[in-house]
């Protein structure tokens, strides 16, 4: 192997020897961070990943043009952030990764009865069947009285599950909906 200069001041070896020469390496390694967000847009977020809520920024290219589409290009620990303060744990470090990953869904995806696959629909198709399941589910499982006669107007057919991603306010919309459809069987992560 024979290292160019670039490859080999890029590697460790040779951090410790330009260390050991008396180079102060913090200075070149900040400047190229700010080279890289120098002209991006920083967007505030939450990391998806746990229930810690971590805050994030998020740096895109491209997104103050006409006809040009927003590039991520880092992310990274929002220091003013009360609950992480800048840091990030390994999984929020490799957020940009689940941002740019080309296997990510984009879209509603069902898989039929006896299937075994799934096929892509539309996000009105969704909304459409989601509405059509539930509706019937209801219909076919809503308990008007308990076994002593008592009014409880509980449904028993269906149930919730929500994410770690699912914010405060999602989550009180989700209670609200729930609740109005008389679903009990409901669960979610808390976001602090
Ligand atoms: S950075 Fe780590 S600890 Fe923080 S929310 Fe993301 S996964 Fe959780």
């Amino acid at each position: 192997m024979n290292p160019s200069r670039r490859t080999f001041i890029k590697t460790g070896a040779g951090a410790i020897v330009a260390t050991a020469l008396g180079f102060d390496l913090k200075v070149a390694y900040a400047q190229a961070r700010e080279l890289k967000i120098a002209r991006t847009t920083q967007t505030r977020s939450t990391c998806p990943y746990c229930s810690v809520s971590c805050g994030v920024i998020i740096h895109t290219l491209g997104d103050q043009a006409k006809n040009v589409t927003a590039q991520v290009v880092h992310v990274e620990g929002d220091p003013d952030h009360p609950i992480n303060r800048g840091t990030l744990c390994p999984k929020g470090s490799s957020l940009m990764q689940d941002i740019m990953n080309d296997r990510r869904l984009l879209k509603p995806a069902v898989r039929r009865p006896g299937s075994d696959r799934f096929e892509d629909i539309s996000w009105e198709q969704a909304f459409s069947e989601i509405a059509r399941h539930v509706k019937r589910t209801r219909d076919e499982s809503f308990v008007a009285t308990d076994a002593q006669g008592r009014v409880v107007n509980r449904c028993e057919g269906i149930a919730w599950n929500g994410g770690c991603t699912d914010t405060n306010e999602f989550n009180y919309l989700v209670v609200k909906t729930m609740r109005s459809l008389g679903v009990c069987y409901l669960e979610n992560q808390a976001r602090v």
